[in-house]
């Protein structure tokens, strides 16, 4: 692969380590024969979830896993202002109707430095698990803003990225359901006990679900998408 060619059935996932890109990740491998991933670190708080990549890596054992990417915005997002999303000061919603864990332009940026990174791997596809069906409100996981986005830098870049949303129209209950279908319960184990989604970073809590705090927006999405999962019969609910 040269820096100036894309080859066609490649991609590079935006991977965090949580269930969501995790998913993700699991449904490029299932489709083309070449996967990249990349993660940014921004200052987190939950930055236990980069800790948790590797991993999760190596559980998908496969011979289609290219290499991994990590960016550092940390001094980028910092920059920017406080969230609570990389500050510790208590989660809760904004007048905006956004809850203040909103980090503005946070996936803008991640998407133009995957871009980037794919324009020099010569990769075609760009896979993010942002969805706007059961979520947080943020304007920048909308089917709109990525499009807009993939208009964006095939224009900057002069390439013809495809910016792929498999989870967009999906509740958080499909999302589990999409992970048994591709890997069965053993994918649905490994998101189970190796993904982290808690803002707050909470990996001493177990719940049937995963580990995290329990009351965080993001425990509270994943929880819930757990229970309807589950409470349809799904092939791999034990409580374990
Ligand atoms: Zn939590």
């Amino acid at each position: 692969m040269t820096q100036h060619s894309q080859t066609e059935d490649t991609a590079l996932v935006l991977f965090s380590g949580g269930q969501d890109s995790t998913t993700c990740l699991a449904w490029a491998l299932a489709r083309y024969p070449h996967v990249e991933t990349v993660g940014f670190r921004y200052g987190q708080r939950h930055a236990v979830e980069m800790d948790c990549r590797e991993p999760i890596r190596q559980a998908m054992a496969s011979p289609r896993l290219g290499m991994d990417h990590v960016v550092d915005l940390t001094a980028t997002i910092a920059g920017l202002g406080e969230t609570a999303m990389t500050a510790d000061i208590a989660i809760e919603m904004g007048q905006s109707g956004l809850p203040n864990t909103f980090v503005p332009g946070r996936n803008l940026l991640f998407l133009t430095c995957a871009a980037a990174i794919a324009y020099r791997r010569g990769l075609r596809r760009i896979v993010a698990g942002v969805c706007e069906t059961d979520y947080s409100g943020y304007p920048d996981c909308r089917d709109d803003t990525v499009k807009a986005m993939q208009l964006a830098v095939n224009l900057g870049m002069e390439r013809r990225f495809v910016l792929e949303t498999p989870l967009m129209w999906l509740d958080k209950a499909a999302t589990w359901a999409l992970a048994f279908d591709l890997g069965g319960a053993a994918l649905v184990e490994v998101i189970r006990e190796r993904t982290h989604t808690c803002y707050l970073g909470d990996r001493t809590n177990r719940h049937a679900w995963g580990f995290g705090c329990g009351t965080c927006p993001a425990c509270q999405l994943r929880a819930q998408g757990w229970e309807r999962w589950t409470a349809a019969g799904n092939p791999s609910s034990d409580p374990g």
